[in-house]
């Protein structure tokens, strides 16, 4: 099973929710899921590292990163759904909602943050996400441009999966930049080509949100 980094935000005198065993050298969560502990320095400097080897699409590259852990993510989250309910029920045909508050509650108590999930544009495959405490924020301090592109890739993965059709992703604004918290598009291509159009063009975050509502 790919393991779910665990960046070291958490606050010392919070609740531990992980099981530690030694001896395998395994850190699990109550519900049997596998973890990995970075410090949150490794996610500092991940886009170094990539970008030695992708230069330009370092950031496409995290986005796909994301993406495929968020396939995952979610894939197994499923399975682990269907084996539990007493139908063998299949993720897709649960309440969207729930779902993903469901799915993300493992990376919140990791220390990837908390998201809302907006659902009003479900009917046409949008979804707006808000962040909050982005690890990758924490870990980059101040930018000029948004920097949660493993988020989008995951928020876009995940959605896919459940959707059962191609999802992409696009921070619309980033509390890196200044703009907390952090809110993400997520949907068809053409919304979120539509986003990077209407950025292109000079809209701010509001704009762009309103127009997608
Ligand atoms: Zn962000």
């Amino acid at each position: 099973m790919p393991s779910l980094p665990v960046p070291s935000t958490r606050s010392a005198s919070s609740p531990e929710p992980f099981q530690q065993d030694p001896a395998r050298g395994r850190v699990s969560s109550p519900g049997g899921e596998r973890f990995t502990v970075v410090p949150v320095d490794f996610i500092r400097r991940l886009p170094e590292a990539i970008r030695a080897t992708f230069g330009e699409r370092t950031r496409d590259a995290l986005y796909r990163t994301g993406y495929e852990w968020g396939l995952q993510a979610m894939a197994q989250f499923s399975a682990r759904l269907r084996a539990a309910s007493p139908g063998g029920q299949e993720v897709w045909r649960m309440e969207a909602k729930n779902i993903l508050d469901s799915w993300w509650a493992s990376f919140a108590t990791a220390g990837w943050g908390t998201c809302v999930f907006d659902l009003g544009g479900i009917a046409r495959g949008l979804v707006i996400v808000e962040l909050r405490n982005s690890a990758v924020v924490a870990a980059l301090g101040v930018t000029e441009q948004p920097v949660c592109d493993l988020y989008a890739g995951l928020f876009a993965g995940a959605l896919s999966f459940c959707e059962r059709e191609e999802r992409h992703a696009v921070e619309v604004q980033c509390a890196a930049a200044g703009q907390d918290p952090c809110k993400f598009a997520v949907g068809p291509g053409a919304d979120v080509d539509a986003v990077e159009t209407w950025r292109q063009k000079g809209d701010g975050p509001a704009d762009i949100l309103r127009r997608l509502r």
